[in-house]
């Protein structure tokens, strides 16, 4: 952060208007607080009787009709006078360390208070720059083919066709994009239903949305998982066993295994989903459940895996919600392991 940026970081305009607002209300309390207590205390005062008035305290039908003469009054007076100045010039000095302390302090309330509502805004921001960049590159593509075809003077249908099986391919990741954006925004909200279900039930309906590419790259996935009740959102866990078999698969090499298995504690279900795939660096595994987090590139590319880094963070995101933690035990080159922890 250059020097300009921290001061506009530190001068932001909701925080100068949160302030102002905070000492606002401190100086007002403050100030009102020290007229009333000026006010009571240099309220006008009979003048004492002259000596010997305690025997001539005022009554209602007895009053005192002896005062102190003309001299002695000016000099109560102007040590009244004297008081009345010393306390305001007091309240003053008290109004001022109250505006320097408040001026701190109110800084300090409006950054508090702001903090989460920039840290929330800033997630926003960055989320809709990601997924506007991913957008972008299909786009791009798109966009680039049909131009290059466009400016051919004559296109055999053979080309023709190929470019359109093209477009194909990339409306769908599109498609697959969208859909995942709207799916990491609409869980937000989704209700969860916890039921008696059984874990078998939900591995191989998770197991049917994977089957169709594991075949295609040869991958047999083992399936261990005994008959067992759990009380959870059935449709959350499917979605969460599928993207992580999803997973196991493309990063799999082509005639590899997936094992998914489970064991059980007192109050716990462990669900293992291993493979012997490319594993994933310890530097990278921090971060894999980050929106748009995509560990070492280079190599998912050299394997050919498509993916946007959001699968692992939509995972993360239903797991919390049904009280299920993910955890992750990885090797490069050897293979991963993802567990899901589920409360029963
Ligand atoms: P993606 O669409 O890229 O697969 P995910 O959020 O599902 O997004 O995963 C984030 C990253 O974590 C992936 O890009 C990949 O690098 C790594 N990863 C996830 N699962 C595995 C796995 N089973 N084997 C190796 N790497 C994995």
């Amino acid at each position: 952060m250059n020097k300009q940026n921290k001061l506009l970081h530190f001068a932001n305009i909701p925080t100068v208007r949160l302030t102002l607002v905070h000492l606002a209300i401190i100086m007002t309390l403050s100030i009102t607080f020290s007229v009333v207590l000026y006010k009571t205390s240099t309220r006008p005062m009979s003048p004492p009787p002259r000596q010997g008035w305690e025997s001539n305290l005022p009554t209602q039908n007895n009053r005192p009709e002896r005062y102190l003469d003309d001299n002695a009054r000016l000099v109560v007076e102007e040590y009244l006078q004297q008081r009345k100045h010393e306390l305001l010039i007091r309240l003053i000095w008290i109004n001022l360390g109250v505006l320097f302390v408040g001026i701190i302090i109110s800084y300090v309330l409006a950054r508090w208070s702001l903090r989460p509502i920039e840290e929330a805004m800033d997630s926003q921001i960055q989320f809709v720059s990601d997924a506007s960049h991913e957008l972008r590159t299909p786009l791009t593509v798109l966009q680039t083919t049909n131009e290059v075809a466009s400016r051919k003077k004559k296109l055999p249908i053979s080309e023709a066709r190929e470019l359109i099986a093209h477009n194909v391919d990339e409306v769908k990741k599109l498609k697959n994009l969208t859909e995942m954006l709207l799916g990491l925004l609409k869980d937000d909200k989704k209700p969860v239903e916890f039921t008696d279900v059984n874990l078998q039930d939900i591995v191989s309906d998770a197991m049917s949305s994977v089957v169709e590419i594991a075949q295609a790259k040869n991958i047999s996935i083992e399936d261990t998982v005994p008959k067992l009740k759990i009380k959870t959102d059935y449709s959350s866990l499917v979605q969460i066993i599928s993207i992580l078999l999803d997973n196991a698969v493309k990063y799999s090499d082509k005639g590899q295994q997936i094992t998914i298995s489970a064991d059980k504690t007192d109050n716990k279900i462990y669900l293992h989903v291993a493979d012997g795939g490319i594993g994933i660096r310890a530097s990278d595994l921090p971060h894999i459940f980050n929106r748009f987090y995509r560990a070492d590139k280079s190599r998912s590319k050299a394997s050919g895996v498509q993916g946007y880094g959001l699968g692992l963070a939509i995972a993360q995101k239903l797991a919390k919600q049904i009280d299920t933690r993910i955890t992750v035990k990885s090797e490069t080159d050897k293979g991963s392991t993802f567990t899901a922890e589920i409360l029963r």
